[in-house]
């Protein structure tokens, strides 16, 4: 049986949203007083009274825990955070705006109980999302498929429970280009998936413009193939073959046919083409080789300038290495709130 349920809520900028959450939460977690709840807020950098909000909330409720992120990192890396800190028998995260529905929770405890331990929740109709959010979201996945990037779930979200040893699994994949939903289709265990029907936003605009999506696009595909690497040679190889070709009428046409050398605008054509192909070949390894001296850096993922009823002692091994820093160079302001702010 599940008895600690810990809800991971990623925030930022989500004011207008946030107390009607935690209504939500707790009238949900008041039907279900046979099991502990716990609501772990991690405050993304909002500059909108988020941590305002959280911060108060906390000193009157117990349940609600907060990691304020001492600057915006984005979604992935947030949830990231809530994973390395939440402690309980159930793990779920969701969304703070409320397009995931929180009393799904209990049909994914149901399969949890059943033997599960990963379950995502699917989308099944996305209401209130506009024609180029699914427009762009189809267009992901269709380009996930052709290059063969990480291998995930059609219209599943960050909408997911888990049980702790997948917490486990997923804490030891580090890379600062997070992402989440190919690390749990790579991390295996017995998963399922359940539908629901996906609510508009409560309040607020997408925190995910254009720009944050085509990231997450590319760490879905650099992060998990070579493919587009690959795939240059085999380009190369077909330009190869067409020029060959080329070749070989050229010279039948100067030595055979004596023809006059024309062609003035083909071969600026062939200029521009070629000069086009070959600066989108560097820029496709110009992204791998700028993932890779990200990732050489070695900077912690987040770093926190405070919490909120969060144990700071712990002292086993397996601490993410973030909270290690986060101690080691910030020192614990002891008198500010009494829970061990870094
Ligand atoms: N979010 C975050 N950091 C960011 C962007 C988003 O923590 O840099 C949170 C946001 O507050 C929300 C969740 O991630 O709780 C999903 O973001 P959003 O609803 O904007 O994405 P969408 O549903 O439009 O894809
Ligand atoms: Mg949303």
């Amino acid at each position: 049986m599940i008895r600690r349920i810990c809800l991971i809520v990623p925030c930022f900028d989500e004011v207008e949203s946030l107390p009607e959450f935690y209504r939500r939460v707790c009238v949900l977690a008041e039907g279900f007083p046979e099991r502990s709840w716990e609501f772990l807020f991690v405050n993304d950098g909002s500059a909108d009274g988020s941590a305002e909000f959280l911060d108060t909330v906390a000193a009157q409720d117990q349940r609600v825990k907060v990691l304020h992120l001492a600057c915006n990192r984005g979604h992935q890396i947030a949830l990231m955070a809530g994973i390395d800190f939440a402690e309980a028998d159930l793990l779920v995260t969701i969304d703070a705006d409320l397009q995931d529905p929180p009393e799904l929770v209990l049909d994914m405890v149901a399969q949890v109980e059943r033997g599960f331990d990963v379950v995502h929740a699917q989308r099944r109709r996305r209401s209130g999302e506009t024609l180029f959010k699914l427009g762009t979201a189809r267009l992901f996945y269709l380009l996930m498929k052709c290059l063969g990037g990480a291998d995930i779930i059609p219209d599943c979200g960050d909408f997911r429970a888990f049980v702790p040893a997948v917490q486990q699994t997923v804490r030891s994949f580090r890379t600062p280009h997070v992402f989440l939903r190919g690390l749990f289709a790579q991390a295996g265990y017995r998963q399922c998936v359940i539908s629901y029907d996906r609510d508009p936003r409560f309040a607020g605009r997408t925190k995910y413009p254009f720009l944050k999506m085509v990231t997450l696009a590319l760490d879905a595909t650099l992060g998990f193939t070579a493919f587009p690497i690959r795939a240059i040679s085999g380009v190369s190889l077909v330009l190869w073959g067409i020029s060959l070709v080329y070749l070989v009428r050229s010279l039948v046409v100067h030595f055979v046919f004596h023809g006059t050398v024309q062609g003035w605008t083909s071969l600026i054509c062939l200029l521009f083409f070629f000069t086009g192909l070959i600066l989108f070949c560097m820029a496709i390894i110009g992204a791998y080789v700028g993932r890779i001296f990200v990732q050489g850096q070695g900077y912690p993922l987040y770093w926190l300038s405070g919490v909120r009823n969060v144990p700071m002692g712990r002292t086993d091994g397996d601490e993410p290495r973030e909270y290690r820093l986060a101690r080691s160079t910030v020192p614990a302001d002891e008198g500010s709130d009494g829970n061990g702010v870094v």
